[in-house]
């Protein structure tokens, strides 16, 4: 080291006055504050003018990237619990971060906070509700006239399923599921919905809202979550129906598509209602809630034109394995099949409206047995 600088040629006078005093500048920034030793010091002074421009450049230009790649990071994150409590309460929030929180939750949802909606209008569509007839309005202009209460979920899926695993369920048994309206990729394009199912929460919240915590919650942990576009709380103080997604845009995992006993329903060909109830915690359906779980399933029933026969029980999908099975389901559990089925009669009988006509060889659903038995069929 020290024979090369002895061997070095001279330097013209203007030159080195130019290289000290630009490395005594940059030493004088630096040098108190780290740099002590000797060595150290005479490093520096061998840096040259365009090394440090060139160092400072490339610093700039990192720096000045960083939104740029957080900004992409932001996108791509799913949405937590923090995320959806701060766009239910979104008062304190920069508007910054208001702006992106409203485009996550739609671009994740495909849904959106209440619209302005004249009054008039408001009442006109939950009349619509109230009697049977609202199948003509959107999940948003439901939302927007306050019938429905916006809630969004973090696990929702724009897409049909990807896996080899999940691809290899559309053709199981030899039936081809229909699938042509579903888009693989990230085209936010509706899949065709087939089928609806009936849950009970069984959590024993009796709570809408804090279920639907629990699965952002579990999704924000990391965890395998299920959740369903509806959840129909205990209507303890009217309405009381809760969304979380838009079921005509996306799918939810709420039932297994491998265990079930009906292989034609899968979760990305059905749209799931859980409804606020638990048997081990004595928590039991109010009768205003039954039938506002009869409004909701007539209105889904005419807005997919369900039949009967495609509406089924989540115990009817996995009743089947054994009960210490973890996948074992039995709900609705202890539901009011009467008053349900009488419900509904009276909103078709109201409207003058026969939904689809079943699959007279499949076997018939227990909701499909209600209605039936309610309309004196059987
Ligand atoms: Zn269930």
């Amino acid at each position: 080291m020290y024979g090369a600088r002895t061997f070095r040629p001279p330097m013209s006078a203007k030159r080195a006055r130019t290289k000290r005093s630009t490395c005594v500048r940059f030493e004088s920034i630096l040098a108190p504050s780290f740099l002590h030793s000797q060595t150290m010091k005479n490093h520096f002074k061998d840096l040259c003018r365009n090394c440090s421009l060139l160092i400072l450049v490339c610093g700039a230009l990192l720096l000045s990237t960083l939104p740029f790649q957080c900004a992409l990071a932001e996108s791509d994150r799913q949405l937590t619990l923090d995320d959806v409590k701060k766009f239910l309460d979104p008062k304190d929030l920069a508007p910054a971060e208001r702006e992106w929180l409203t485009g996550k939750v739609k671009a994740e949802t495909g849904l959106e906070n209440p619209r302005p909606m004249p009054k008039k209008q408001q009442r006109k569509i939950s009349k619509a509700f109230e009697n049977g007839s609202a199948s003509e309005y959107s999940v948003q202009d439901l939302i927007d006239a306050g019938v429905f209460t916006f809630r969004p979920i973090s696990n929702v899926h724009p897409k049909a399923p990807t896996s080899d695993e999940d691809k290899s369920l559309l053709n199981r048994d030899g039936k081809d599921i229909e699938v042509e309206n579903i888009v693989w990729g990230k085209k936010l394009v509706p899949a065709t919905m087939n089928y609806g199912v009936m849950h009970s929460t069984e959590d024993g919240y009796a709570d809408a809202a804090k279920t639907i915590d629990i699965w952002n919650k579990d999704c924000s942990e990391g965890k395998r979550s299920s959740s369903t576009p509806f959840v129909l709380g205990r209507c303890l103080h009217g309405r009381d129906i809760l969304v979380t997604a838009d079921f005509e845009k996306r799918w939810q995992r709420h039932c297994s598509s491998k265990l079930t006993a009906k292989p034609n329903v899968v979760n990305w060909n059905s749209i799931g209602v859980e409804m606020e109830h638990s048997t081990e915690k004595n928590i039991d359906y109010t009768k205003a809630e039954t039938k506002e779980a009869a409004r909701l399933w007539t209105y889904i029933q005419q807005r997919a034109k369900l039949s009967d026969n495609n509406i089924v029980t989540h115990g009817e999908l996995q009743g089947h394995l054994p009960k210490d099975h973890k996948s074992y389901r039995t709900d609705p559990e202890g539901f009011d099949w009467d008053l349900f089925a009488k419900e509904i009669i009276r909103l078709r009988k109201r409207n003058k409206y026969e939904p689809a006509a079943s699959d007279s060889s499949s076997i018939k659903t227990k909701p499909q047995l209600a209605i039936e038995k309610a309309s004196g069929k059987n």
